[in-house]
């Protein structure tokens, strides 16, 4: 299939490497040209102009950092340029509002089009296991689900147009909240004088189980091996669970959702990303307590 790829950083540049491995004809474009250079080196072809990257193509797959971006990429550069036969995917995370109002424009052009964003960092995108949750029609979602898999192992229809974003940041905003309410409770522990280990075993297999603590234990040495091995280098930055929660709290305000715990949790990583930790993974915020 002959596919346009707009964003090829840290995430889409491992996407369309994959694409090309599927055995689709990848045609790439992105602002930066060292990322040109590293798709063009991937087997992509590229393209210094999106809107000709686009043209005569069968579907586009869009990976850029935000939704103001997304949209004015979509506007200037995709619907209308694209044929109006091909499928868009946006994998980007962005915000619900504007994944919809992209999704409308795109449809009354004539295109089918989905929001795809993703679970899973950089080495899924580049390893092709990324778990896609995806938000459009039926037959939008027919269409996208082949390219998707393609750089997944996991394509989850979610729902209507905007679905997606919403699955991303409500499962973000939860884990932001197990991974302080983890942080917290083994910190506690150690200070009432339990061994931080013997808290673990106990209660990973009791009614405080979760992903936090039994999958990416914050506390070295503790648990299973995470980031917090590692200085808390690699897995999920700071700034990025930030961006999540953000976009969490536009829509938590924008459909009136209560969310003491979940505005609590966005406060604490603003607080934490402000003091200069933005580039460490995000279980690192057991550092503050
Ligand atoms: P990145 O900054 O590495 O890559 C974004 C790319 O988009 C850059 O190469 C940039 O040059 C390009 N770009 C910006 N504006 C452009 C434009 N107008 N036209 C063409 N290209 C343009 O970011 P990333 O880490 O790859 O993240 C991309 C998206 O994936 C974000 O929405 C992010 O929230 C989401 N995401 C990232 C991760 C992660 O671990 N990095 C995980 C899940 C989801």
């Amino acid at each position: 299939m002959k596919i346009a790829f707009i964003g090829l950083g840290n995430m889409g540049g491992g996407m369309a490497a994959n694409l090309v491995k599927a055995g689709h004809d990848v045609r790439a474009f992105d602002l930066s040209e060292e990322a040109q250079a590293t798709a063009k080196s991937n087997g992509c072809e590229t393209f210094t102009d999106a809107a000709v990257a686009v043209e005569d193509v069968e579907a586009v797959v869009t990976m850029l950092p935000n939704g103001q971006i997304v949209k004015s990429v979509y506007e200037g550069s995709v619907i209308g340029k694209a044929p109006a036969g091909a499928v868009l995917l946006d994998c980007s995370t962005i915000d619900v509002a504007t994944a919809k109002e992209v999704i409308a424009a795109a449809e009354s052009a004539g295109h089918d089009m989905v929001d795809a964003p993703v679970s899973g960092g950089i080495a899924a995108a580049n390893g092709g296991t990324l778990t896609f949750m995806v938000g459009g029609t039926q037959k939008a979602f027919a269409r996208a689900e082949d390219i998707l898999k393609g750089m997944g192992k996991a394509v989850i229809h979610a729902g209507d147009a905007g679905a997606g974003q919403t699955a991303k940041i409500c499962n973000n905003m939860l884990l932001a909240i197990t991974m302080i309410g983890t942080s917290e409770a083994m910190t506690m522990a150690e200070k009432l004088g339990l061994d931080p280990q013997k808290f673990y075993e106990i209660s990973s297999q009791s009614s405080g189980y979760n992903w936090s603590l039994n999958a990416y234990t914050p506390m070295p040495g503790v648990g299973v091996e995470s980031p917090a091995d590692k200085d808390y280098q690699g897995g999920f930055a700071t700034a990025l669970m930030l961006k999540d929660l953000r976009l969490a709290m536009a829509a938590a305000e924008e459909s009136g959702a209560p969310v003491p715990l979940g505005s609590r949790a966005a406060a604490l990583y603003e607080d934490f990303a402000g003091k200069g930790n933005g580039a460490l993974d995000f279980s690192a915020i057991i550092k503050t307590y």
